[in-house]
Parts: structure tokens; sequence; C-alpha cells
């Protein structure tokens, strides 16, 4: 019986190979087709996703195919700007850019290069899975027994159906028409993200690393899908924007976008990560990243659990972390969409002439929901522990404190890292996320008891 088998091997189920092999565990990566998806989906990460890909290891290689995000307008046809996101020059909270562009063929290559460092994770490729039972997958006539099974298999999610899991749906369904270019020569365009909220065309324009370049269209009533991917019809949409002979067109593709939330992420040993436990409209650039904040959040609590130092309800602190905080996202994909998406003139110049009067919203800062409750002491923000003073490397992998000075700790801590400049003392979940934060050595010794009734003493090796 091995630790995981992981089924699908997007960038979900590739980071989730890292993260739990970089921990040791026997894992078994099961994907259906041979190589990554040639097609480029996501384009955009952000800054506690390159976090994710620090702590496995892979920061370097996946910066050497991302460039930093330069930010995102809401615009009228007019060019009128209705709401704003300006990455600062500086890094954010989480100690990287606040985001990054990137090709996803690319990306996807670097996590999978990442995977052969570890011994205890096979890959196989060109083999679907046929059936998941609780504890076992069947794929190519073999059945392989897993304590756990992690279906990263995509929006049709086989492990999804298998469960019996229904997805609930937050009321979006639009077709869009995805144009994915290569630039054949130095084009003037914009450097940030463009929305525009046109009612006669809502479009988006995304500056993707490189020499990528995509704008998407959204499908208007009475057009057919497989008119707008025609070859002319793409040149025509294009030509407002930039000469057409100017790019290669990759793909031209019609996109339905959805909001759906999974009921259940997880059935026994059946737990969901990535689009099979939600999808979302690509507005915000986040369903990629929800799908990794997941497998960051699963991760280290799957090694509790299988090195037997916590229970298995451990996992029940999965779903109910990330589940309100995709939700929360979901909700603002889908208010910027319908935002974006209005189609009757009468209602864009009422919303243009208000935002005319009360000025351009910033959109940003906080825009990131807390996690749901969990594996947190009363006093978290339950957010990522700023990467400020102190680097995650200095951290290590498991649970540790920062305090201005050394204080003495015990398992499930591993660590303690003394920073000057920090108040008290806060216990660093491995994920990075702040456990709690304590301003006294009994506060911090009631903690450290709370932290043990969760997790037990995790003492790993
Ligand atoms: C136009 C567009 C733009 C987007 N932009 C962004 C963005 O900017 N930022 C962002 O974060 N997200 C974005 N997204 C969303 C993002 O692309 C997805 O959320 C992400 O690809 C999901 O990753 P995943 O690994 O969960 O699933 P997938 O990438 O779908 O991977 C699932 C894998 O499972 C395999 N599989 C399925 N069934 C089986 C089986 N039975 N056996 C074996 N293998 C199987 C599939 O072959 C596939 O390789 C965008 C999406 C679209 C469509």
């Amino acid at each position: 019986v091995i630790d995981v088998a992981i089924v699908g091997y997007g960038p979900v189920g590739a980071t989730a190979a890292n993260l739990l092999g970089a921990r040791g565990l026997e894992v078994e990566v099961f994907e259906a087709t041979t190589s990554v998806y040639h097609l480029p989906r996501a384009a955009h990460f952000d800054a506690e996703v390159m976090r994710v890909f620090q702590g496995i290891g892979l920061a370097n290689a996946v910066l050497s195919c991302a460039a930093p995000v330069r930010g995102m307008h809401f615009v009228t046809a007019s060019g009128q700007k209705l709401m704003c996101f300006d990455a600062p020059d500086e890094p954010t909270a989480n100690g990287w850019a606040a985001g990054y562009m990137f090709y996803q063929p690319d990306l996807e290559r670097t996590l999978r290069a990442g995977v052969t460092r570890f011994p205890n994770v096979r890959v196989n490729l060109g083999t679907e899975v046929t059936a998941v039972r609780d504890g076992e997958v069947e794929a190519a006539g073999r059945v392989v027994r897993a304590r756990y099974v992690l279906g990263c298999d995509g929006a049709r999610s086989l492990v999804r159906r298998s469960a019996g899991i229904e997805l609930d749906d937050a009321g979006f369904d639009q077709p869009w028409l995805v144009v994915d270019t290569f630039l054949r020569r130095d084009v003037a365009l914009s450097p940030v993200v463009l929305q525009v909220c046109d009612p006669s065309r809502p479009s988006t324009f995304v500056p993707s690393a490189g020499a990528h370049r995509r704008w998407e269209f959204m499908v208007m009533p009475g057009e057919r899908p497989e008119e707008m991917e025609k070859p002319a019809r793409v040149r025509e949409l294009l030509a407002p924007w930039v000469d057409p002979d100017a790019v290669d067109v990759v793909r031209a593709v019609v996109y339905s976008f959805h909001a759906l939330v999974s009921s259940s992420w997880r059935t026994g040993s059946l737990v969901l990560a990535g689009d099979a436990a939600h999808q979302m409209p690509p507005f915000l650039g986040q369903g990629m990243c929800a799908g990794i904040r997941d497998v960051a959040s699963l991760a280290w609590k799957l090694d509790l659990v299988l090195r037997g130092t916590a229970s298995d309800a451990l996992l029940d602190t999965y779903q109910t972390e990330r589940e309100p905080d995709v939700r929360q996202i979901v909700r603002l994909a889908v208010q910027l969409g319908g935002l974006i998406q209005t189609t009757d003139a009468a209602v864009a110049a009422a919303r243009d002439a208000q935002f005319a009067e009360q000025g351009p919203a910033s959109l940003g800062g906080e825009l990131m929901p807390a996690s749901g409750p969990g594996v947190f002491h009363r006093s978290s923000s339950r957010k990522p522990f700023p990467q400020v003073g102190v680097r995650d490397e200095q951290l290590g992998d498991g649970f540790a404190i920062v305090a201005s000075e050394p204080v003495a700790f015990e398992a499930p801590i591993e660590r303690c890292v003394v920073d000057d400049g920090s108040v008290g003392a806060t216990i660093v979940r491995p994920d990075r996320y702040v456990f709690g934060v304590a301003g006294s050595s009994d506060a911090l010794r009631t903690m450290m008891d709370d932290l043990r009734r969760l997790v037990g003493a995790g003492a790993r090796g």
C-alpha cells in the first residue's frame, strides 16, 4: 500500500507530487496524457503561490519562465478607468512580487522536472485511471492501493464522481473566445492586464510572459462558437488591438467559464484538489492559484496523518480552511465577471457615470481572504506569515517559532528562529500560515498545548 495516489498531473497534481515527494512519502502519479497540455490556460499566479514554489525549491526555475505582474485595469471602451490594481515595485508581504505572468506549459514542465528529484514519487504518464474506490485506483489493468487518493484530475474529475460528490453551481456560465498569440515582432501593447467593459464586446488583454500575448472576447448573444474560432473572424477581432500579421495565433478556442464549488472535499480516503474541487471564471487569474493553495494546505496534514502522529480527523480541517476562502474568491470573480460582461448599453453607461463620479476603485491590497477556521489558534490572522525579516528557508519544513529571543519548544515545533524585529512569539505552520501569536511566555505555552491537541506531537522522520 503506497501513501498517496495522485490522479492527474496538471499544475495542481504536479505541485502536490513535489510537496509530498519532498516529505519522503511513497507517491504514485497517474496521468492520462503523455505530455503537458500544450495549450495555455492560466497566465497569472500570485505571490503566495510563488512562495509555495519557493518551498519546493523551484523558485529560480519558475522565475526563468515568469515575469512580474504590472497590474490590471478595468476600463471602458473609451479608456475610462473603473477599477485598478497597480503592482508595487517592492516585494509584497509574501516576499515576492504581487504576481507573475507565465506560460502554463513552461510552468508545468518545470514542476514535472522538479518531481524527478524524488525517487519516492513514481509517475505513470499515458495511464488513465479507469476506476476509483475508497483506498484504491485502477489504471492500465493494475489496481494500486493507497492510503489516500488525491483527485487532481480537473473539471471532469473521476475521483469526484466516484466519491459521489456534487458541485454547487454559483450561477455563472458564459462562453468566451480565448486567443493565444506569439508576437512576431515588437509591438507596443499595454503592460497591464486590461479588462475592457465594453457592452458591445467585453474583452480582455493579457500581456503574458515573454512574447506571449492573450486576448479574450466574450461570445455575444446569437454568435456561434465555431464561427468565432475561424481564422478570418479571429483576425477581425484582433485588428482593433494589433496588426494581425504581427502575431502568430497559437490557438483560438471558445471556453465556457463556470463558477462551481464541491459540496464536500473529501470522502474517506478520496480527497479533491484544484479544478476537481472548484472552478471559477478567470477574471482574477485565481483558478490554478486556488488549487495550489489547496495542496499546500493538504500536504503537511497528510504527512502528519500518514506518519501516525495526527489522526485522520486532521484532514477535516482541509475543507474548513480552504472552502470559505475559495467560495469568497469565486464570488469576487463572479462579481467582476458581472461588471465586465454587462451588454446593456444603458446599464453600462450608468455604471461608467457612477465610477466617473467616485473615481476609479482600487483593486488589490487585501484581496485574498483569510483562511477558514481549522488548525489555527484564536490569535491567528489565518493569513501567511510575512516573509519580511525571516526567510522561509530558515523556518524549515515543519512548525516553527519566530520570536524576539530564544524560547524553549517541543514537538511538533521543530525550530525557533530569532528575529529582533518580532514582537512576542509567532508559531508558523509548515505552509507558512500564522498558527498564532503570543505576547508572553505563559500565552506561548498555552498556545503550544493547543497546537499539540490539534496535530499531535508531530515528530517526523
Ligand atoms: C482561459 C483560461 C484562463 C485561465 N487563467 C488563469 C490564471 O490566469 N490564473 C490561474 O490561477 N488560473 C487560471 N485558469 C484556471 C487554470 O487553468 C486551472 O484552474 C488549472 O489548470 C487547474 O489545474 P488542475 O491541475 O486542477 O487541473 P488540470 O490542469 O485540468 O489537470 C488535470 C489533469 O488530470 C488529468 N486527468 C483527468 N482525468 C484523469 C484520469 N481519469 N486518469 C488520469 N489522468 C486524468 C488530465 O489529463 C489533466 O492533465 C484559467 C483557465 C482558463 C480556461
